[in-house]
């Protein structure tokens, strides 16, 4: 039997208290899932875990529901941090939508030299995050960070998170494709011979035009950058971030133990 569906809701009540949906989840659940009295649904506020909880009451845009027992305990996705250039708008917000299913802890948009596109505006990640997060069964939600330059980025970093820098090896003229430094290890081995499990991380995907030679020269230079490769072919932002983040949690994160 399908698992009665998930929502995520601020400031959840205690069991047995009851609850009235914020108007666009009582649509949903009244009109688009046409549940009725009696029926179940799951409950999660990002913190504090999962409830069940029961509908009492039913009408197009008023939907009361009593809260039930706890479901599941909460449990964090690791701590990786996904950072991407912005990229034309449906790319973004797949970036964010499968961010958010790859259990990336926190998006960021990081302005770089050749981004050529508009970042998405924060409300817009956060109802798609929202959405991804109740599909995908997470129990929290990504936090959605502010829109940065990498230079800010980089000059406040955190010295004990390593930044995994997806280098496509960028495009000086008078060298072969990887630049007079040479392409990146491959990420997986980069991983390996880091040592990385249950660690905190995060991840960089340039923009369509990619990272310029003194922004790769400058990642490069850092001892907490990571440069890999993400195999012999240019991918396109969306899918270098899905590759990235599969390999980081594959090697790294919460899919070695599920
Ligand atoms: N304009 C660049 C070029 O044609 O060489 C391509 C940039 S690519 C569309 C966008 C981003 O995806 C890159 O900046 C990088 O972060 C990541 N990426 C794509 N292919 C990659 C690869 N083979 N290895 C590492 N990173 C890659």
């Amino acid at each position: 039997m399908k698992a009665p569906p998930r929502l995520y809701v601020e400031n959840l009540p205690k069991e047995g208290e009851s609850l009235t949906l914020p108007r666009e989840a009582a649509h949903y659940v009244a009109t688009v899932m046409r549940r009725r009295v009696g029926d179940d649904l799951r409950l999660f506020d990002g913190v504090n875990g999962e409830w069940m909880a029961r509908i009492s009451h039913v009408e197009r845009k008023d939907v009361r529901l009593v809260i039930g027992p706890q479901s599941r305990a909460f449990a964090a996705v690791p701590d990786l941090i996904l950072l991407f250039a912005p990229v034309k708008k449906t790319r973004a917000e797949f970036i964010v939508e499968k961010a958010t299913e790859l259990g990336a802890r926190a998006l960021a948009q990081v302005q770089t030299a050749r981004t050529n596109a508009r970042p998405l505006r924060y409300e817009r990640m956060e109802l798609i995050a929202r959405e991804a997060a109740e599909q995908t069964e997470r129990l929290d939600l990504p936090q959605i960070l502010a829109h940065t330059p990498l230079d800010e980025v980089l000059k406040t970093w955190d010295e004990g998170r390593p930044l995994i820098f997806c280098d496509e090896a960028g495009d000086e003229d008078d060298a072969p494709w990887g630049g007079a430094s040479g392409r990146a290890l491959p990420m997986a081995s980069a991983l390996q011979k880091a040592g990385c499990a249950g660690q905190k991380a995060a991840i960089l995907i340039g923009p369509e035009g990619g990272f310029t030679p003194d922004e790769r020269r400058d990642l490069r230079a850092r001892d907490n950058v990571l440069a890999v490769s993400l195999g012999p072919r240019i991918l396109r932002a969306d899918t270098a971030a899905l590759a990235a983040l599969t390999l980081w949690q594959a090697h790294c994160g919460d899919w070695q133990n599920q």
